[in-house]
């Protein structure tokens, strides 16, 4: 089976090695068995020509086939640092095929077990698919040809994810000023919308989880938005709906699988199921349908009216505009005009910037950073780790050698920073492992994925990007998917990126966006005073400020390996 573009071997210089041993090596059927030498495996097992597994007693085996042991995604989610073996799970949980075999075997409307399917496709999916055409198109041209799409395969709602983002962003402000409310002030906050980064954190850096945002991602409000909100407004029950997302990487498949968006009582997740934006081309290229000539003009009637407004864009970062969103609310709420100033602590490392709030005498009030990527990753969690006093990247090795975790002194005035945006993948998700791949992969008859594309026939550009040795990860092609982004315009370095079509909070009730955010908002928490619309940053009572919580926020815990790395013997 092949592996994203981002996990192959070819890349090690920004990638979290594989585990070398599965937590779930083998189901022992025997506990009587003696070990004999401490660390080794107590059953042993002898493989027949056909391949069955037997376990073996007395130096025979004993004739009883052993199961198949099963590993779900949770196993995969609890495993002591492996990414890339995952991986060969989710894509035959989560796939394409198990997105057609659903919409092939999903009742009829008029059928009381029919499921609405509804996809969402994030602003990323479609740049990288718009960087793919030339000249690439808007992204509202790409959004509408895969909504057509869609259609064709039996989607009875596509929606993009920026709405869901919108209200991410407002609920991760939210929750920066309830954490300096606390007096955690003086605690970093570190953003949470990439589950490459959370896994890494939950499994390499448990120290870190008090610093790390509980804001869910859009992928995940979005989920919220479906199976809550617009269920809601359907009257139908959660589990009659069928959500499937289009991300840029497979994380997000690892993501939507935890047991924290799963709901309970109606045996349903908040996301069904997870393609990346290589799965939905290669979708596309399978049933015959060219993204690059543009539809033909269908009925208005044909697309389902939305009820999100369409592709919000946020200045800032292509990843989100975590950090940006909250520079302009420190810049609006401040009392004095503040001046921000940018710096790039290695120079021409663009995933690498610091950002700096100041008061006109001078005072900084607020220092964030944008850091993308493994490697820097590594970097600023100890930088932010040692300024909070606490030690970080201990993980199986550092518990092995033994010594108590020196707890997190909140409140420590020298903190590096007050927020990082923090992205695993180098670039951010324009560049995320899911994407589609540039030059080498395009001319190659097969991608990496194992599926045959015939790029000139379809009418994809290559010249100007045909370095041989492109792969994924390349700087210029990323720079290619960022220009798609932001609809051709240059991205640029510190503030301001292109102009953000809301107005990030404070908008009034007049503000359309203000007002529906709002309305979801009171629907979702249903305020004991009855009020239909709720301000973003207004306090509700203690009930309705838990059902915000389940809504929009989650829970992140540390991941005790069973497995030693240093004591697995191979
Ligand atoms: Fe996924 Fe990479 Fe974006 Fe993280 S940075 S959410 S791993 S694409």
């Amino acid at each position: 089976m092949a592996f994203s573009g981002a996990l192959t071997l070819t890349d090690l210089n920004d990638f979290i090695t594989p585990a070398q041993a599965c937590i779930k090596p083998v189901e022992q059927t025997n506990p009587s068995t003696k070990v004999n030498e401490p660390g080794a495996a107590a059953t042993e097992i002898q493989i027949d020509a056909s391949g069955s597994y037997y376990e073996v007693s007395n130096g025979r085996a004993s004739g009883q086939k052993l199961q198949t042991a099963e590993i779900s995604l949770n196993d995969c989610l609890a495993c002591s640092g492996c990414i890339t073996s995952a991986e060969s799970v989710l894509i035959t949980l989560q796939s394409h095929t198990e997105v057609l075999s659903f919409l092939s075997s999903n009742p009829p409307p008029s059928s009381s077990s029919h499921r609405i399917p509804v996809l969402s496709i994030s602003p990323q999916s479609l740049a990288s698919l718009a960087a793919c055409l030339s000249p690439p198109p808007p992204l509202a041209e790409v959004l509408s040809r895969v909504h057509q799409f869609a259609r064709t395969l039996g989607f009875e709602h596509v929606f993009d994810t920026t709405f869901a983002r919108e209200l991410a962003l407002r609920e991760h402000i939210s929750e920066f000023e309830e954490r300096k409310r606390r007096g955690e002030g003086a605690l970093p906050m570190l953003a949470s919308a990439c589950p490459g980064w959370i896994c890494y954190a939950e499994k390499t850096h448990g120290e870190m989880l008090p610093f790390i945002a509980r804001t869910k991602s859009p992928q995940q409000v979005m989920g919220t938005l479906v199976k809550e909100w617009l269920s809601d407004k359907w009257q139908k029950r959660p589990d009659q709906i069928y959500h499937v997302t289009v991300m840029p990487c497979y994380d997000k498949k690892l993501e939507a699988s935890r047991s924290d968006f799963y709901n309970d009582m109606y045996a349903t997740r908040d996301v069904d199921c997870v393609i990346t934006t290589g799965e939905l081309d290669r979708l596309m290229r399978e049933k015959g349908w060219d993204l690059a000539a543009p539809p033909p003009p269908s009925p208005s009637s044909s697309l389902t009216p939305n009820p999100f407004p369409t592709l919000l864009t946020h200045p800032g970062t292509s990843s989100g505009s975590y950090l940006h969103s909250l520079l302009s609310h420190i810049s609006e709420s401040s009392p004095v005009p503040l001046t921000l100033t940018t710096h790039l602590p290695r120079a021409a490392q663009v995933d690498l910037e610091e950002y700096t709030l100041s008061t006109p005498d001078g005072t900084p009030v607020f220092r964030g950073a944008k850091c993308y990527g493994f490697r820097n990753l590594q970097n600023i969690v100890r930088k932010v780790g040692r300024a909070a006093g606490v030690q970080v990247g201990r993980g199986a090795a550092g518990r092995l050698a033994g010594g108590a975790r020196r707890p997190v002194r909140a409140g420590k005035a020298d903190a590096a920073y007050d927020y990082v945006e923090v992205m695993a993948c180098p670039g951010g998700c324009v560049n995320g492992g899911g994407q589609l791949k540039p030059a080498q992969a395009w001319l190659d008859a097969r991608d990496p994925e194992g599926f045959a594309r015939d790029w000139p026939a379809s009418g994809v550009a290559v010249a100007g990007l045909g370095d041989a040795s492109a792969r994924w990860g390349d700087k210029a092609w990323t720079r290619e998917v960022e220009k798609a982004y932001w609809d051709g315009r240059e991205p640029a370095f510190g503030l301001p990126t292109p102009p953000a079509s809301p107005k990030m909070g404070g908008g009034g009730a007049e503000d359309p966006l203000d007002a529906l955010a709002g309305r979801v908002l009171a629907d979702l928490c249903r305020p004991r005073n009855g009020t239909k619309s709720v301000r973003w940053y207004e306090q509700m009572d203690e009930e309705a400020e838990e059902r915000r919580r389940q809504c929009f926020r989650t829970e992140y815990r540390e991941v005790e390996s069973e497995v030693v790395g240093l004591g697995v013997k191979w």
